[in-house]
């Protein structure tokens, strides 16, 4: 039994009372670049940021805010339970944006070593550049956390489910740290949208790649940050936010096309999460090394249940142990050519079955010895499970593939 009693999917129900221009049961696009400014003087008092549409002013250009895109950041916070959510064009940009916000020059971070390839590298080898360094340690391990932190440490940073290894991390106590040191957590939890909720647990700032399930088609990159309202201002402020003058803005149509797939997010997060279950149980049943937090052997299947809120299962994404490369390629190989069982893709939380081999896709931005060192297996096959196809047909095809191998 999970402790949570946070509804994300009743919540964001109750916040989707958006009509469009003429009472459309979907919202109007809004288009425009730019707004009119009805009274001349008014222009000055919106530039200072005193007139934005959110404080009964009016809108002033689609880079700073535009309508649409604020009925889909409405949408988001009201499913993270946050005051605020800002839309940007990609995961990346909500990661990038954030962290840019909350360290400067001299300052520190404290990472999980599992973390997405791109999150690795922008913390590894980009930030440097700008006087920001970070030392990483291992997610499911708290104490780590805090033995990391330095006088200069701004932020700590997980994935809710570390990836590719499908780590836990202990959101509460990481942030019962963060409050105690006066440090920031922010953390990924594109993994497992509507499952774990983690503003609800504590941490300040929940970062989503939108690519993924949100979205779930596959068609769009685009991210979002949940936040307060006051971080959520620093964003786009006029002078200093790096949403504002970085400038990864989202399309209002894009906007949009995901909004219209939220509806239907927890549905698809409960099968996912459902099917995931099923392959993994006869997997394991089978001898097969899988990793997947919703059987009882994963080191933090506990956990889980205790951060996690009612009803929505332990995720989409399991992980086999082919040991090496080559193995995990030609399992890869008869899954996709033979079986049909998924495609060999990057990214996940698609309605079919996406596959990759972790080690030299995501997360080859981390080098081999890295790898060696935070226990990535070169044959780490990382799979996240779609809903395509009946579950029969699927666990006899993954159970044909796997025999073909042990
Ligand atoms: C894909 C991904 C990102 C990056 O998101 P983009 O939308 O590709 O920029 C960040 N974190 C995680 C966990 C991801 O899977």
């Amino acid at each position: 039994m999970s402790k949570n009693d946070f509804e994300p999917e009743q919540a964001i129900t109750e916040a989707r009372r958006e009509f469009g221009e003429h009472g459309g049961v979907v919202p109007s696009i809004e288009r425009s670049s730019t707004f009119t400014v009805m009274e001349p003087g008014d222009m000055p008092e919106i530039f200072a940021g005193k007139r934005g549409p959110d404080r009964g002013g009016c809108y002033l250009y689609s880079r700073h805010f535009n309508p649409t895109v604020s009925v889909l950041d409405r949408y988001l916070a009201a499913m993270e339970g946050t005051e605020f959510a800002v839309s940007t064009a990609s995961g990346m940009a909500a990661i990038t944006c954030s962290i840019m916000q909350l360290c400067g020059q001299g300052d520190h971070i404290v990472a999980s070593n599992m973390v997405y390839g791109g999150t690795y590298a922008l913390f590894n080898d980009l930030l440097p550049k700008y006087g920001i360094s970070t030392s990483f340690v291992s997610p499911g391990d708290t104490s780590a956390f805090e033995a990391a932190i330095t006088p200069n440490t701004k932020v700590l940073y997980v994935e809710t489910v570390g990836n590719p290894s499908l780590t836990v991390a202990d959101i509460e106590a990481l942030s019962k740290l963060a409050k105690a040191k006066g440090i920031k957590l922010v953390v990924d939890n594109t993994f497992t949208p509507m499952i774990i909720s983690p503003a609800k647990l504590g941490a300040d700032v929940v970062i989503y790649s939108m690519t993924k399930y949100i979205n779930g088609a596959s068609d769009i990159v685009a991210g979002c940050i949940c936040c307060d309202q006051e971080f959520g201002h620093s964003l786009y402020d006029l002078n200093t936010g790096p949403v504002m003058l970085f400038g990864p803005t989202i399309d209002p149509q894009v906007s949009f096309d995901i909004m219209q797939r939220l509806p239907h997010l927890a549905i698809r997060m409960r099968e996912h999460s459902h099917r995931a279950q099923v392959i993994a149980e006869r997997l394991d049943s089978l001898g097969i090394p899988v990793i997947y937090p919703g059987l009882p052997n994963h080191p933090q299947h506990d956990r889980f249940i205790r951060l996690a809120n009612e009803g929505y299962g332990f995720g989409g994404m399991i992980a086999i142990d082919c040991e090496t490369e080559e193995r995990a390629n030609k399992l890869l190989g008869i899954l996709q050519n033979e079986e049909r069982f998924g495609l060999i893709a990057v990214s996940l939380g698609y309605s079919d079955t996406l596959m990759s081999c972790s080690g030299s896709s995501t997360s080859s931005e981390i080098s081999e010895d890295e790898q060696k060192d935070i226990g990535l297996s070169p044959g780490l096959l990382r799979i996240s499970v779609g809903y395509t196809g009946s579950l029969k047909s699927r666990l006899e095809q993954i159970e044909r593939a796997v025999k073909k191998l042990w």
